[in-house]
């Protein structure tokens, strides 16, 4: 099975990043199980992928391209309404800790250093 182009790949046990359940199949390093992959696989992928270009901008500071900026800004806030607020966010949150865990920079300023989490974010 592929989902938005990423082959299904076998990764350790994890859980499915929508509904916790025990997962082994990850789609460009999301887990998700049968079923959520087959609901919101699309958009949970797409809306990962564009945070993940939102953060490079970030990091990439005054070098970023202004107009980029903006169409992944809409491009996020779209995502964000199609995957639901809730789980947008508690996505969000994750992300962000392994994005700041895979490059050591903060997603929120762009900085190399460790993620300044804002302390509602913690579970
Ligand atoms: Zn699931
Ligand atoms: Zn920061």
């Amino acid at each position: 099975m592929e989902l938005v182009g990423r082959s299904r790949r076998t990764s350790p046990l994890g859980r499915c990043v929508v509904c916790g359940a025990s997962t082994c199949a990850t789609y460009a390093d999301v887990a998700l199980c049968l079923a959520d992959a087959t609901a919101h696989g699309e958009r949970v992928i797409a809306y990962h992928d564009t945070l993940d270009r939102f953060w490079r901008l970030v990091g990439a500071g005054a070098s970023a391209d202004p107009s980029e900026c903006r169409a992944t800004e809409r491009e996020l806030a779209r995502l964000m309404d199609d995957v639901g607020e809730r789980l947008a966010t508690r996505l969000r949150h994750g992300w962000a800790r392994a994005y700041s865990e895979r490059t050591a920079i903060c997603p929120l300023c762009g900085e190399r250093g460790p993620y300044h989490e804002p302390a509602v974010n913690r579970e």
